[in-house]
């Protein structure tokens, strides 16, 4: 069969065994499983519940939400009309959970929301290493909650899942950009100190000067890095409130025993963070080496229509990078479940018998598969081995007749023969050991 159709660049097929080259697909299903289990496991842990929301949403809400002049907005969404409405696949999950929050009233609930997701969110980028169009997100949102331990819990609720699967090599840093009223005065104080530079600016940073000078932070140039040396830093511009929320965070972080590094530069790419932000960094990934960023965002709320102030606080981690730096870390993942039972079958009357006995294991709870092409036992044993199943069943005319199977433990070799009578009792006698 001509295989004529390719997935899009920078999107993947997520397939139950990891048999593609490493440049087609990220990890298996199962692999994905766990990972996913795992971040549920800690999100449950720390009170936090599920919200799913639609992967379509008004481009109205992302372009105010995130803010205009991010990339994001200007030049990496995936928007489209249809009549009067525009659309836009999201680019992250912030946004559209305010937006859940406001809409859904969940004000109303009391205390502070502890909101979690996963699920895929779509950016017009360039393919390459960690970065893809069509990518996934985890993270929280803590809406409605202004104290620092919401940030610090925040930050160790991501390094939590990372540690529980096992990936101990990262850094995380951390600055505070204080508020919006402080931050036009830090605005001018760069471009008072980058505007005599002007001229060893790149030209994107000669644009940002004027409209977006914070930007001017985040650049990966080695020349522009080495003019940050003496630019002012936001901490000295930012308010006493500001400074005292973020000494709590940085102490409750110190407390529990989590090392970090604070980051002067550190701004994030999306408009809307204040006070605490945060970054965690592998040094496995190469040029694209944060795992998740995240920080305040209290402004979000009063941006996309909320006439009171909501305070929050969240993370979003790419899930991606996440199984990058595990295979970098030579962390094994599970493969795919290892069925219970797979009965070989040798002819027609053997192969009538067996599936209705498939169908009552199977409601007994055991899982049982077998071969639906009326392959040789050679065939079927090798699909067998494939699947790492447990055990292996052989029907054949002569065991039918004499009321018997053979039931092979493919772990051990054992074979016995057995009534059929009592396959269902020995099958489900040592059968239900935890599955992997
Ligand atoms: P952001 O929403 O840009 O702060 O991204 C949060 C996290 O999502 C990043 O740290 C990455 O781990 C991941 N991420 C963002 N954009 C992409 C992308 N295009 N492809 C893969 N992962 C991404």
């Amino acid at each position: 069969m001509s295989n004529s159709f390719q997935n899009i660049p920078g999107t993947f097929d997520i397939l139950p065994s990891a048999q593609s080259s490493a440049a087609d697909t990220v990890a298996s299903t199962p692999a994905w499983q766990h990972v996913e289990r795992t971040i549920r496991q800690v999100m449950q842990r720390h009170g936090v519940h599920e919200i799913r929301t639609p992967i379509l949403e008004p481009t109205a809400l992302i372009a105010r939400g995130i803010g205009q002049l991010t990339d994001i907005v200007s030049k990496e969404m995936f928007a489209f009309e249809r009549g009067d409405t525009h659309y836009v696949l999201r680019p992250e999950v912030t946004a559209p959970v305010m937006r859940a929050y406001l809409q859904h009233h969940l004000a109303q609930l009391g205390g502070v929301q502890r909101l979690y997701y996963i699920g895929p969110c779509f950016r017009a980028e360039r393919p390459q290493k960690g970065r893809y169009r069509q990518f996934h997100q985890f993270g929280t949102e803590y809406i409605g909650a202004d104290d620092a331990r919401a940030d610090a819990e925040t930050i160790l609720l991501a390094v939590d899942i990372y540690r529980e699967l096992g990936l101990t090599d990262f850094t995380v840093r951390l600055n505070s950009l204080g508020t919006a009223a402080t931050r036009p005065a830090y605005k001018a104080a760069l471009q008072d100190y980058f505007r005599p530079l002007a001229d060893q600016l790149s030209e994107t940073s000669r644009e940002r000067l004027e409209s977006n000078p914070l930007r001017i932070l985040d650049t990966k140039n080695e020349a522009e890095r080495k003019l940050l040396e003496g630019a002012p830093v936001m901490l000295d511009h930012i308010d006493a409130d500001s400074a005292a929320h973020y000494s709590e965070v940085k102490k409750h972080l110190a407390a529990a025993g989590l090392a970090f590094e604070e980051d002067p530069f550190l701004v994030r790419g999306l408009d809307y963070y204040t006070r605490t932000a945060f970054e965690i960094d592998s040094p496995v990934l190469g040029a694209q080496s944060t795992l998740a960023g995240g920080g305040r965002y209290d402004l979000l709320a009063s941006e996309i229509g909320s006439k009171q102030e909501v305070p929050a606080v969240g993370f979003a981690a790419g899930m991606e990078r996440l199984f990058l730096a595990l295979q970098a870390a030579e962390i094994e993942l599970p493969g795919a479940a290892r069925p219970d039972v797979f009965v070989v079958t040798l002819g027609d009357r053997a192969a009538s018998y067996a599936f209705p006995l498939l169908r009552a294991w199977r409601q007994a709870g055991l899982s049982a598969v077998y071969d639906l092409k009326g392959r040789s036992m050679k065939a079927q044993m090798r699909e067998a081995n494939r699947q790492a199943a447990r055990r292996v069943v052989i029907l054949g005319d002569a065991e039918l007749d004499a009321g018997t199977a053979q039931l092979k433990h493919m772990d051990t070799g054992e074979q016995q023969s057995i009534a059929l009578n009592d396959l269902p009792r020995v099958l489900t006698e040592n059968a239900f050991s935890p599955k992997t």
